[in-house]
């Protein structure tokens, strides 16, 4: 393992140090202190690494399918030899609990799973006798360079959503990680040399706006995958676009999860408990508002107060843990804001997390608002922390009103025993991952990442065969044999 003191980029199959003109402390955030420093690249070192990745792409596109899935095949194995270690540095950066970590690292290996199969889903399609005496097929091609940008919650799985697709399709590669959790990007940069990728095929970058401004505007780059906030998402989007690029651009959420009154609490509670706190509540599919449909809303708060107050909070190290830390102290000081602001405009506090956190690191513990109005800044900011807002509605047709309101819609969710109101459910809520009698609705990589409205801009999701359409350009060729 490389040393993290000083985080390198990793350009043209080189650890490079950065020029030490911007550099970030990086903290463990259970803890406070600082794990690596994160020199930012340069002007000059991010054209390289694009620089590099073009060098790279003729070769690698011209690699044969079955060729490239092997590098993928011994990739997935090293995962599989390392799960522990890449677990353990998830935890180290990002503060979720072991558990979390290792949930996360066998989510991205379900991605290297699927590359693993590219030549069946590389495969074109043909007609023969489209015409008389004429025939037509359509065959993939990949794109050229990809630029990948990621958020810091995921820093193991999110990168590995789009890199090893990218790659197995013939493309090079340039991440550009979150700068809050850089070390795996690092980690992963190793194992995919040591599983025998070429020089230059991936490249790893560091730093903030100025670096993904590079990439967005970058002549040689033909594609942006993209996972953050909406606000970046939709900057993103319009600017790739506008630079001529393909963009798939990943928002954030405010995922809403309807308890109907017909449902078993006892069973669906602890559901929406890990759903809204579960890694902090730093997940882009964390259930953040609980809608308790009919008579079940004073039950409903009453179970997750309860369940809520036996949440343990503490370093993710700790396997007693049941929720980590969030990832910065201003994070912390931001979610804190929007409890006291909450609170001043008349939202019920049931349990307040600002109270009784370890005070080391950057804790809080789970806080719920109960009676929250769509008036509120807590409805309608995605907060992304352990922050539930509880909310009442007298029947199926107000609750979908209220979900289909949030101007985000990446996943919505349903407990209930009822066939009827789940199919009301799936047919008429506005999000993209629905859930029925499941707190985190997360797609498998063999299936796409489908966000709505704010949660997502662009044509082609992330996973599943629309990664491989986004990865990808065709040609049809239409033959005559004179
Ligand atoms: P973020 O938007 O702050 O950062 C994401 C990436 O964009 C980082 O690499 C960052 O360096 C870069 N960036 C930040 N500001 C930028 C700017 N002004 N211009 C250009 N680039 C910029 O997101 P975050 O706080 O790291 O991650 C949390 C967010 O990601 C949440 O909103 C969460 O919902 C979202 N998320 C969404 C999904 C999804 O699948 N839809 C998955 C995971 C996370």
């Amino acid at each position: 393992m490389i040393a993290t003191k000083t985080v390198a980029s990793f350009i043209g199959g080189r650890f490079q140090e950065a020029p030490r003109e911007k550099v970030d402390e990086i903290p463990n955030p259970a803890t406070g202190e600082a794990v690596a420093s994160l020199p930012y690249s340069s002007k000059d070192q991010l054209n390289q690494a694009v620089a590099a990745a073009k060098k790279a792409f003729p070769g690698w596109s011209e690699t044969p399918v079955p060729d490239r899935a092997q590098v993928m095949f011994r990739f997935k194995a090293l995962f599989d030899k390392h799960i522990e270690e890449l677990s353990a540095l998830v935890t180290t950066e990002n503060g979720k609990t072991l558990e979390e970590s290792r949930g996360e690292v066998k989510r991205a290996i379900e991605v290297i799973d699927f590359a693993c199969g590219a030549p069946t889903l590389m495969m074109g399609h043909n007609l023969d006798q489209i015409a008389k005496g004429i025939d037509e097929e359509l065959v993939r091609f990949p794109v050229g360079v990809v630029a990948g940008i990621t958020p810091f919650n995921f820093p193991n799985m999110v990168p590995l959503w789009m890199i090893p697709v990218a790659i197995v399709l013939g493309n090079t590669f340039v991440l550009k990680p979150s700068p809050l959790t850089p070390l795996s990007a690092m980690r992963i940069a190793e194992l995919l040399v040591e599983a025998g990728l070429p020089d230059g095929v991936f490249n790893v970058v560091h730093g903030a706006k100025d670096a993904v401004d590079t990439l967005l505007t970058h002549p040689d780059v033909a594609g942006v995958s993209f996972v953050g906030s909406a606000q970046v998402a939709a900057y993103i989007y319009a600017t790739a676009a506008a630079n001529g690029k393909r963009v798939q651009a990943l928002g954030g959420a405010k995922n809403h999860i309807l308890v109907m009154d017909d449902a078993d609490l006892e069973l669906s509670a602890p559901h929406v408990i890990s759903s809204a706190f579960g890694n902090a509540g730093q997940r882009c599919l964390a259930g953040s508002v609980a809608v308790g449909v009919g008579k079940i809303g004073d039950a409903l708060v009453t179970e997750l107060a309860r369940e809520a107050r036996e949440v343990k909070v503490g370093p993710g190290t700790d396997p007693k843990t049941y929720m980590g830390p969030v990832i910065r102290r201003e994070r912390k000081q931001r979610l804190i804001e929007y409890i006291d602001e909450a609170e001043q405009q008349g939202a019920k506090l049931v349990t307040d997390g600002r109270q009784g956190a370890p005070s080391e690191g950057f804790f809080l513990r789970p806080t719920i608002f109960d009676r929250v109005t769509p008036a509120m800044r807590i409805w309608k900011d995605e907060l992304f922390g352990p922050v539930l807002s509880v909310m009442r509605a007298s029947d199926i047709d107000e609750a979908l009103k209220l979900l289909n309101a949030s101007s985000y819609g990446n996943m919505a969710s349903i407990f209930t025993t009822s066939g009827k109101n789940a199919r009301e459910f799936k047919r008429r809520a506005q999000a993209g991952m629905l859930g029925v009698n499941i707190g985190v609705a997360a797609p498998m990589a063999f299936f796409p990442f489908t966000g709505w409205k704010n949660s997502f801009f662009g044509d082609l999701h992330a996973t599943g065969q629309d990664s491989v359409r986004f990865y990808t350009r065709h040609k049809v060729v239409t033959t005559r044999w004179l």
